[in-house]
């Protein structure tokens, strides 16, 4: 079962969260086997995407945000566009487009950012949004400010959630076919600061070096746990042997039906607006050309298909519920 912990350091100015996508992470991947179209993930793909995975829900069980966490890359290696996306209930899923072939070691740096040209962004999609409102979207560089490219995920992040949210960040993320964890720690942001709402941080010297301190020792202890010991080891065990020696508070894991589940969001109705967004014309080249329109869904593979009747119905149900002089999206 897939699961989600939060703690604190008590009388510290640090929280802490880890999260283990087990059955969660495992659909991911056996949707994806099943897609005749792509195959499984190349190993350095599914590493990559299972962090960010469990990077995705540590940020959004981090925020209190009604809509979906959204991290993205676009890269300009084998692999074009990776995607996780976790809704406020937890729900995950994520997708990886494979062009071209993947070094055996490959990481960040060879997958997504060959050229220097590789970018992140996080994205948050509210629920319900207001008319002309557009997401919180942050990008995140795939390269420090000296043009190191970044080899893993978790460094990326660190540094985005260091630059942008001025929050110090400890992450350690692995992956492997069973099983996609996280460990994050963060200094816990002061009086007037938000997290991931780009809000500025007002603190005098002397209070960010005492908070400084406290983070700076428990941060040591975190990033001493290997990956191999993330994937390994148990929840328990694992704050045991990192923090035996602070007070730490946990809060009731989120498991079960509460916990991280695989979901998605998918639907036909979804598929009709982008047949709607195609246009007429290029719809009906389309069935013209294969007598209907299939989508299958990255994410979940679920299949969509549209017969002509069916895309006919699609315009003519737009056309009828627009108001005249608008146009249907
Ligand atoms: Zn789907």
């Amino acid at each position: 079962m897939s699961e989600l912990h939060k703690f604190v350091f008590q009388g510290q100015p640090v929280r802490g969260m880890i999260v283990r996508l087990t059955d969660a992470w495992r659909e991911v991947l056996r949707r994806r086997a099943a897609n005749s179209a792509t195959g499984a993930y190349p190993i350095p793909v599914q590493t990559m995407l299972g962090e960010m995975l469990a990077a995705a829900t540590l940020m959004q069980g981090n925020i209190k945000f009604d809509g979906a966490l959204v991290l993205q890359i676009f890269g300009d290696g084998p692999v074009p566009v990776a995607v996780a996306e976790v809704s406020p209930d937890l729900g995950v899923r994520g997708a990886a487009t494979v062009n071209g072939p993947v070094p055996a070691d490959g990481d960040l740096g060879t997958l997504v950012n060959m050229n220097g040209h590789g970018r992140c962004a996080i994205t948050l999609d509210p629920k319900t949004r207001h008319p002309g409102q557009q997401p919180y979207q942050g990008v995140v560089p795939l390269a420090d400010a000296g043009h190191v490219k970044f080899t893993r995920v978790s460094e990326m992040l660190a540094h985005y959630m260091r630059q942008s949210e001025q929050l110090d960040t400890c992450l350690v993320l692995a992956a492997n076919a069973d099983l996609a964890a996280g460990l994050l720690i963060q200094r816990l942001p002061g009086q007037g600061t938000h997290n991931l709402s780009g809000s500025l941080v007002n603190r005098d010297d002397d209070e960010l070096g005492e908070l400084d301190d406290a983070f700076q020792r428990i941060a040591l202890m975190a990033t001493s746990l290997k990956q191999e010991e993330l994937l390994t080891l148990d929840v328990d065990t694992i704050l045991r042997r990192l923090f035996w020696q602070e007070a730490l508070q946990r809060f009731e894991p989120l498991e079960g039906a509460q916990g991280p589940h695989f979901a998605c969001s998918c639907s036909r109705e979804r598929v009709a607006r982008m047949i709607l967004g195609l246009g007429q014309a290029e719809a009906a080249d389309i069935l013209a050309e294969r007598g209907e329109i299939e989508v299958t869904c990255e994410f979940c593979v679920a299949q969509y298909r549209f017969d002509p009747v069916d895309a006919a119905q699609v315009f003519t149900d737009a056309s009828r519920l627009a108001p005249s002089g608008s146009t249907p999206r």
